[in-house]
């Protein structure tokens, strides 16, 4: 396939992970926060993010300027990335969806934050993060470019690591003995089948 349908495939992939996500977004925006565990690092770390997770990929898509670094991946493997993004992309939905107005981009606790056991998170404890993985995956399929491919999964992996322990820290002091025993029932990011 012309390396043209995969910067369509990949922009229209973007726009709908941005309209997916925005409302969350928005509906953060506004909320009330009452703990925060905040560091730079971490904001450091999300802009990272963003900047993985949209900024070079759409720098793909809207010019050639970084085809110089292409994996030459073949077009199955390539079309798979684009099955994968959107199977991850209804995951992120169906996630949203369950943890409602208790999502937020940082480590934070909302006034009337719940404990989201269900959906989802029956079956993992960090879902979204599970998300971005195969997100992050299937962007480098699609592109086929090591620059948008690592530049993703390493941003990612780097959030990933510095934020779980940190995040369950503050899950454990906020909901003791019902989220440790939640971590008992869960792994993070792959189901426990017993
Ligand atoms: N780690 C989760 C949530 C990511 S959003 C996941 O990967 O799906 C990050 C925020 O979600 C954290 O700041 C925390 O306030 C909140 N959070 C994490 N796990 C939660 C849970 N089980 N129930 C409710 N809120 C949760």
């Amino acid at each position: 396939m012309e390396e043209l349908w995969y910067r369509v495939a990949l922009g229209m992939l973007l726009g709908l992970f941005t309209l997916i996500t925005s409302s969350s977004i928005w509906r953060y925006n506004r909320a009330e926060k009452t703990s925060s565990r905040n560091s730079q690092l971490d904001r450091f770390l999300v802009l990272l993010n963003v900047l993985g997770m949209t900024v070079v990929p759409a720098a793909y898509v809207l010019t050639p300027r970084l085809d110089y670094l292409a994996m030459h991946l073949p077009d199955t493997v390539r079309s798979t990335g684009i099955v994968l993004y959107a199977l991850a992309l209804g995951f992120m939905w169906w996630i949203l969806h369950t943890l409602g107005t208790n999502w937020s981009m940082f480590l934070e606790l909302g006034s009337e934050h719940q404990l989201i056991r269900a959906g989802p998170y029956r079956y993992i404890r960090h879902p979204m993060y599970a998300c971005f993985y195969l997100l992050m995956a299937a962007q480098l399929l699609i592109s086929s470019n090591w620059v948008v491919g690592l530049f993703g999964l390493a941003a990612w992996d780097l959030l990933y690591r510095f934020r779980v322990p940190r995040e369950e820290q503050m899950m454990l002091a906020e909901f003791g003995e019902e989220y440790a025993a939640y971590m008992r029932r869960t792994w993070r990011i792959v189901p426990k089948f017993r």
